[in-house]
């Protein structure tokens, strides 16, 4: 019979292991538990498992429909349709039926630069802002269904550039504004962009970092885009704005006409596509991941309030950006839609000092958080007088996920970060693909370090074996969902084969793509990834995109790409390169390697080391074996290379 077991690392083995020691559950203060959303999820739970139609049905009525839908979901493998015929608008849903309200004069969103400079847009003016922007982009042609891609930092604008696009119907395709040249031509490329809305600079640790030069080149020899809209900021305050220099492109203020302020909102189908994002998959090619504006908005606004409990007079902050799932769900979409205050802020964490994250929240009395494991784990090195200076008696609830919240971190983070407030910290998991809270833990239970937490309303998940099979408690194996849900992608953008392959791999399931275990009373821990794919600092990255990138360098014959373990960022990236023949390996030609990819893709993907080669272990087929390379730079045994199957 054939090996039915997942095959984990042997860091997935001892996180196991380890997992099995660490009983020590932190109570869940009552209090929260007491002013919880979900007073009692089992019960929300049960109801979603018994009659989901219902469960959905009433969670819809959180959005706001211009034509209710008639049916509330239909589903047929991989195929799955929510609140058929419902029309909507989700620019509407966050922003006119707040105007509408005492709301229009609530902060909707205050923003804050490195150098603490502040703007506050409200209710009232984020509406005029997007209907000029929006009136803007009708003007030059885009039209319902059109992409626009968003290269831009966290920026007001940004948010503006995003809600504009959903008031037209046009899709909006966000590029995370650190990443390179080659990572956003393909981007454009791939989705046919119309439209490329960028900044002329970001501001990143005190400096301004330059992105229009990537947008030339990747727009060079691309004949889809017919607009080019640059938000001139300048290197500094007072400098000259950046040169417009040819027809295609205008200034995003220019643009507009400052009284044309209404909008007539496209009605939206609840299937249409609201926005595409890219991933990495396994392959280099960027994988368009397609939201449709019904579901996805009900989920997001449902988990909003059910997982993140934010509420009507709290400032909520994520330090995620546009560029990630993260910041279209719950920076934009989710926390507007319930009419609440987002607070964002451009530049990292620990920069000009790291202490300014706390001083931040004293600031503008924050009361929830999101952010990355990464986060908390470089907030920890600098130890916890730089939290405990600072006034953080608001902070209720911290939220965390891109990546494992280790229980040292989680511990950690419980005792400094909200230990003030009495509050909790819960991690939740979830992707791109899957664009808010699978599992997580709610104010309602206790969380256990280690572990993400529990389903939450309305998901059917298992952890399974290799041919589908579910494993018992305690036993590593695949993160499978056994139902769809309406905050799920319905497509890869012009490639809905690989769309399919989430439902084929293991027929009838939809594979995550990670790791997972459960233990008996029903808590989940999420360990890595099964494929692929890394997760540095709680990004996604292919090693195939990487290796992508080297193979253009001129002097690289082939190369692998490995994650390593890393304290700070999870994981970081090792890369083995052979290179041409007759080339000599210097320390210049490392560096020159690292430039490459980071010009490339971005900061994010270059590697921390490189190490050359005279040959790779491949398996007869010619398959690099990562794996095995892996083990090596671990010290571990890496196997005998040749009893490999193919
Ligand atoms: P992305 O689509 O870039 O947001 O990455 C999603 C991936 O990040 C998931 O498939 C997991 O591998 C990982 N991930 C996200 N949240 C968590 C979490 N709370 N615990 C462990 N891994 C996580």
């Amino acid at each position: 019979m054939a090996n039915r077991s997942v095959d984990l690392t042997s860091g997935q083995k001892a996180a196991i292991e380890a997992l099995t020691h660490d009983q020590h559950p932190i109570p869940a203060p009552l209090w929260l538990a007491r002013q919880a959303y979900l007073r009692n999820d089992e019960l929300d739970r049960r109801l979603a498992e018994t009659n989901p139609d219902q469960f959905w049905r009433e969670q819809a009525a959180l959005v706001q429909w211009e034509q209710p839908f008639d049916e509330v979901s239909r589903i047929d493998l991989p195929k799955h349709e929510w609140f058929l015929n419902g029309k909507l608008n989700a620019s509407v849903n966050c922003i006119d039926r707040h105007v509408v309200t005492e709301r229009r004069l609530k902060a909707a969103l205050i923003w804050v630069g490195e150098d603490g400079n502040e703007v506050t847009y409200t209710y009232g003016r984020l509406y005029r802002e997007v209907g000029r922007f929006a009136n803007a982009l009708r003007k030059l042609g885009v039209a319902k269904g059109d992409r626009v891609v968003i290269y831009m930092p966290l920026v007001p604008e940004g948010v503006v550039t995003m809600l504009a696009c959903a008031r037209v119907g046009a899709i909006h395709s966000v590029v995370f504004a650190g990443m390179g040249t080659q990572a956003l031509k393909a981007r454009i490329n791939d989705s046919g962009a119309k439209v490329v809305v960028c900044s002329d600079y970001g501001y990143r640790r005190g400096k301004a970092l330059p992105l229009k030069p990537a947008v030339d080149e990747a727009v060079r020899d691309i004949a889809t885009v017919e607009h080019i809209i640059v938000h001139r900021r300048g290197s500094r305050p007072g400098d000259a704005p950046v040169e417009l220099d040819s027809e295609r492109e205008h200034d995003f203020y220019d643009v507009q006409d400052a009284r044309a302020i209404h909008c007539k909102p496209e009605l939206m189908d609840s299937e249409d596509p609201l926005f595409i994002l890219y991933t990495s998959g396994t392959t280099g090619k960027p994988k368009g991941v397609v939201h449709a504006t019904g579901g996805y908005l009900v989920g997001v606004t449902y988990l909003a309030k059910a997982f993140f409990q934010i509420g009507e007079r709290d400032i909520y902050w994520s330090t995620s950006d546009i560029g990630w799932v993260v910041g279209h769900s719950f920076i934009v979409y989710g926390p507007l839609s319930i009419g609440a205050t987002i607070f964002i802020r451009e530049g990292v964490p620990d920069y000009p000092t790291p202490e300014v994250t706390w001083e931040l929240c004293e600031r503008y009395g924050v009361n929830i958080m999101f952010t990355a494991p990464t986060a908390v784990r470089m907030w920890m090195s600098h130890g916890a007088q730089a939290p405990g200076k600072y006034d953080l008696s608001r902070l209720r609830l911290l939220a965390c996920a891109g990546e494992p919240l280790n229980p040292e971190a989680h511990r950690w983070a419980q005792q400094h970060l909200v230990g003030q407030a009495d509050g909790l910290v819960v991690d939740n998991w979830w992707q791109t693909e899957i664009a808010a809270p699978v599992l997580g833990t709610l104010p309602t239970f206790d969380p256990r370090p280690g572990k993400v937490g529990k389903p939450m309303p309305g998901v059917d998940i298992a952890i399974v074996d290799a041919k589908g099979a579910p494993v018992p408690d305690g036993t590593g194996g695949l993160l499978v969902l056994k139902k769809p849900l309406p905050y799920m992608l319905r497509t890869v953008w012009g490639d809905h084969a690989r769309y399919e392959q989430y439902w084929s791999a293991l027929p009838g399931m939809y594979s995550a793509g990670d790791i997972a275990v459960k233990d008996g009373d029903g808590y989940f821990s999420v360990l890595g990834r099964a494929d692929d794919v890394l997760n540095v600092a709680g990004h996604r990255i292919g090693t195939a995109d990487i290796e992508a990138s080297l193979a253009g360098h001129s002097v690289v014959a082939e190369s692998a790409a490995i994650g390593l373990p890393d304290p700070l960022k999870g994981e970081r990236i090792k890369v083995f390169v052979v290179l041409k023949k007759g080339i000599a390996e210097t320390p210049a030609l490392i560096s020159s390697l690292k430039d490459h990819v980071r010009s490339d893709l971005g900061a994010i993907a270059t590697p921390s080391e490189v190490e050359f080669r005279t040959s790779l272990p491949k398996t007869r087929s010619g398959k690099i074996v990562r794996r095995y390379l892996r083990a090596q730079s671990l010290g571990e045994d890496p196997g005998d290379l040749s009893t490999l199957a193919d």
